[in-house]
């Protein structure tokens, strides 16, 4: 087989790892996240034959290319197929300007994406090690779920999820607690960054490193390998062989932003990533002043997937860029800022314009999305204006649709007046029991409990 890829820590202060280590150890030991020290670029006929391949082949190419040397090919082919037996629909609103509905997964996200690849190539190197381990994650609600229902069932893996117990929707929410079996919830009294910032101290914990702690939050970099797949997808699907296009991204951790930055590397040929924040605008200021503020609290905004003050995958941007972030933000190496705004478009959306956009794209082109889409959606619209040449007739862009418009079906009535049709995924789940912890905002708490039960 031929040389895996090693990956180093953004703090650079821990020896590098290969993918299977990095993908069991979540969190690197000096608190940095993982990266590949290099990216092995694509070749252009290996490229070029992509074009009108089914989602589960071209996954597989790429995961290949990134997977080397780590596992057989035989067997990561059997798991990309298994992985990604749901359709990727991508539909035109207006001139070559896309929807890429990442949503008919088990769980109506994205996320699906990730979790499922990654749920089973933990379970693969696990079994391969003869191992047991305790993934421990903090969701503001759709990575749980999908994290829940990618692990469910597994025999060498517990799951435990903690929610901030006021941002995650009903549906977000039973579609964790309905689960059971090796899958733990925890309702937290607090935000999102108070779930991972407990998540956090548990890993830096010494008496708790007999659980076998791993985490599956978008710092796993098993989450960011699957996340480059769409990309190269998309391309595939739509554009003109060679065909640069543009990708807009509706983002707050980053990590989606991550796999097409990954993509990119490997010789994806995109001329402009545009990424969209809500309120939570920490990156866009970041981008127009080179100042990095965390916003803490973070704020509560409608694409609540995305209330995120201090994204822990920008430390990850960075490094790609030639610097260093550590883990509270502070920048002690500058990257290469203007390659990085050539590459990103970075923009903030209000609530606001984020409901007008979907009423606009809903009358103008009968397209319905839910607010993370139509945040995405706002920053490719606020990049045309910006700019009026870009959108032209002949050029490609794709906004990524994060999350099914079902799940956010208050949003949807109040703003489009219509009712959206469940996805077979989430049927049924209104009538099935809950079950889950109740935990305030406190360390010792969590970690009696944590002790108590494993
Ligand atoms: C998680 C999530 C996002 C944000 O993705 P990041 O990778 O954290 O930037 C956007 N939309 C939805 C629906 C999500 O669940």
């Amino acid at each position: 087989m031929p040389q895996p890829i090693l990956y180093y820590s953004t703090n650079r202060n821990a020896p590098k790892v290969t993918f299977g280590e990095a993908l069991l150890k979540g969190l690197a030991p000096d608190r940095g996240l993982y990266m590949p020290d290099h990216i092995p670029v694509i070749d252009q006929s290996t490229l070029s034959n992509l074009q009108g391949k089914s989602y589960p082949e071209v996954a597989f190419v790429i995961a290949r290319n990134m997977l080397q040397g780590e596992i057989a090919v035989d067997v990561l082919e059997k798991l990309v197929k298994d992985a990604y037996n749901f359709e990727v629909p991508l539909e035109r609103v207006y001139h070559r300007n896309y929807i890429m509905r990442l949503d008919r997964g088990p769980t109506a996200s994205f996320k699906d994406f990730a979790a499922r690849m990654m749920g089973r190539l933990m379970q693969h190197f696990l079994k391969q090690q003869n191992r047991k381990m305790l993934i421990l994650t903090a969701t503001s609600g759709d990575t749980g779920s999908a994290i829940a229902n990618a692990f469910y069932g597994l025999d060498n893996i517990n799951v435990v999820i903690l929610y901030p117990e006021n941002e995650v929707t009903p549906r977000q929410r039973k579609q964790m607690t309905t689960l059971r079996h090796n899958i733990s919830i925890i309702a937290l009294n607090g935000k999102f960054d108070d779930c991972q910032a407990l998540v956090k101290q548990a890993f830096n914990d010494p008496e708790l490193d007999y659980l076998g702690l791993s985490s599956a939050n978008s710092i796993n970099i098993g989450r960011l390998i699957p996340q480059s797949f769409y990309y190269f997808y998309a391309w595939s699907q739509l554009a003109k062989p060679g065909e640069e296009m543009i990708f807009a991204i509706p983002s707050g951790n980053f990590g989606n932003m991550m796999g097409g930055l990954l993509a990119r590397k490997m010789g994806l040929p995109v001329r402009k990533f545009i990424i969209a924040t809500n309120e939570n605008d920490e990156v866009p200021v970041y981008w127009k002043t080179g100042d990095y503020k965390a916003i803490v609290p973070s704020r509560s905004c409608i694409s609540s997937a995305m209330n995120v003050g201090h994204p822990s995958n920008i430390a990850r941007v960075v490094a790609l860029y030639g610097g260093i972030m550590d883990e509270n933000g502070n920048i002690t190496q500058q990257p290469d800022v203007e390659q990085m705004h050539r590459d990103i478009y970075a923009v903030s959306v209000t609530d606001k314009h984020t409901t007008e956009i979907m009423r606009d794209v809903y009358n103008r082109h009968q397209v319905t999305l839910e607010p993370h889409g139509a945040a995405g959606w706002a920053g490719l619209m606020n990049f045309f204006n910006r700019f009026p040449d870009e959108d032209k007739a002949e050029s490609l862009a794709v906004c990524l649709e994060t999350a099914h418009p079902a799940k956010f079906p208050d949003e949807i009535r109040t703003h489009l007046d219509v009712d959206p049709a469940l996805p077979p995924a989430l049927e049924g789940l209104d009538n099935r029991e809950e079950f889950f912890e109740k935990l305030d905002n406190n360390y010792a708490h969590f970690k009696a409990w944590l002790t108590g039960k494993f």
